[in-house]
Formats: structure tokens, sequence, C-alpha cells
């Protein structure tokens, strides 16, 4: 019996190492594959037109004055400025086209983007 539970042992060992090559490959495999698609995506994206790379663009609200003057009674007297609620007083938002990348991937590609073309 000893003999035969050695061997037992012996072939769980094997399988549990060949589970975890398989997984360590699975892991490569995937790493691989997701820096592909980086690569992918960085090759095909192109810089925002609308805050030209910058990520951020001058806030809609308060068009970069920070404040804006609010009135609780649209009362032009009684006008008080108040910190911009959108920027928080920033003067820049995160622009929206790129969604603060700086950088987009165009649904059509330009002509030059193309490798069939
Ligand atoms: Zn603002
Ligand atoms: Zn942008």
């Amino acid at each position: 019996m000893k003999p035969l539970l050695r061997a037992g042992a012996a072939t769980a060992g094997t399988f549990v190492v060949i589970g975890g090559a398989t997984l360590a490959t699975t892991s490569v495999v995937m790493t691989v594959v997701r820096a592909g698609i980086n690569h992918r995506k960085k090759k095909l994206s192109i810089v925002c037109k609308p805050c030209s790379g910058q990520k951020l663009v001058v806030c809609s609200v308060c068009k970069g004055d920070n404040l804006i003057d609010w009135s609780p009674f649209e009362d032009p007297a009684g006008r008080t400025p108040v910190l911009c609620p959108m920027c928080g007083g920033y003067g820049e938002q995160k622009c929206l086209n790129c969604n603060g990348e700086g950088t987009v991937i165009p649904l059509q590609l330009p002509a030059w983007a193309s490798d069939a073309q």
C-alpha cells in the first residue's frame, strides 16, 4: 500500500504543478493581449480637438470666471457672485469629449490611419 500511496501523492503533486503553470501562462497571455489592445488604442487615438489634448476645457457655466452671478429671485439688483458650482471655482472642467483623456479614438477613422487604403 505504501508505494501506491506515494505514487498517488506524486501524481497529485504533478497536477498541482501543471495547474500552476497553466495559471501562470494564462495570466502572461492575458497581460500580452491587454498590452496589445492598449498599444492598438494608442495607435488609433488622436488628440482631442475640443481641449487640444489639454484634458480640460474652459468651464461652460462660468466661462472661466470662477464665479457666477446668482440670484434666487432673478433680480439683477440682488445678484451675488458665488463660486461656480460646475467647476468648483477652477474655471476649467474635465473635457467631456475625451472624458479627460486628452485623446479620442475616432469612430470614423481618418484615411491615413487605415491600413486598407
Ligand atoms: Zn465654472
Ligand atoms: Zn478633450
